[in-house]
């Protein structure tokens, strides 16, 4: 997910020099500082634009005369548009899912979220929009994913509704060809009591 920087953003504010790598990565030059800072950015474009902030690592190499962030940054932004969006952060969906024990294809299976869905989610490759934020929150209960558990063990791999179907079905399904001979056969057939 990219984040646009824009210049309604404030200012970046140097908060604290915090622990980071020692070396630059770009030049191999020792001595990187790294300072966490609060970072202003813009999420959304045109009138749905909103300035967010998020506190995140900043490395400097005075060799590179650069100022440069990585992916913690990244995924620190990522969490901040989550929390204003009022969704479940990638981490909180992870939580969830161990908690209740599960690898990412037993949840997949008992949810019916796609496993690579949830990897997306939980890799903050893309959001989960409203409605699968709130299902995933129903799951924050233990006494939900066991009625899930309980419905999902209920049925056949196939589902409930191919379940139910098969039990009142009433009609053959005729292929195209088997249409085309069943009306051959049947073509002088009229129902009972309606004359030729
Ligand atoms: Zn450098």
């Amino acid at each position: 997910m990219s984040v646009a920087m824009n210049k309604i953003a404030s200012k970046p504010t140097v908060l604290d020099r915090i622990v980071g790598p020692e070396t630059c990565e770009m030049c191999g030059s020792p001595g990187l500082k790294t300072e966490l800072v609060r970072n202003p950015f813009t999420y959304g474009v045109g009138s749905d634009a909103v300035e967010l902030s998020a506190d995140i690592p900043v490395h400097t190499c005075e060799t590179c005369a650069v100022s440069f962030t990585d992916e913690a940054a990244e995924n620190i932004q990522h969490d901040a548009v989550c929390r204003h969006l009022g969704v479940l952060t990638p981490d909180e969906i992870h939580a969830l899912r161990r908690s209740h024990d599960m690898t990412r294809a037993a949840f997949a299976r008992l949810t019916g979220f796609g496993e690579a869905t949830l990897a997306r989610w939980e890799r903050r490759d893309v959001i989960q929009n409203t409605s699968c934020d709130r299902y995933l929150r129903l799951l924050l209960y233990g006494a939900n994913v066991d009625r899930l558990r309980a419905l999902v063990s209920d049925t056949s791999p196939e589902g409930p509704g191919v379940v139910g179907t098969r039990a009142t079905v009433r009609f053959v399904h005729l292929s195209v060809e088997r249409q085309r001979s069943f009306r051959r056969d049947t073509a002088g057939w009229r129902p009972r009591g309606v004359a030729a």
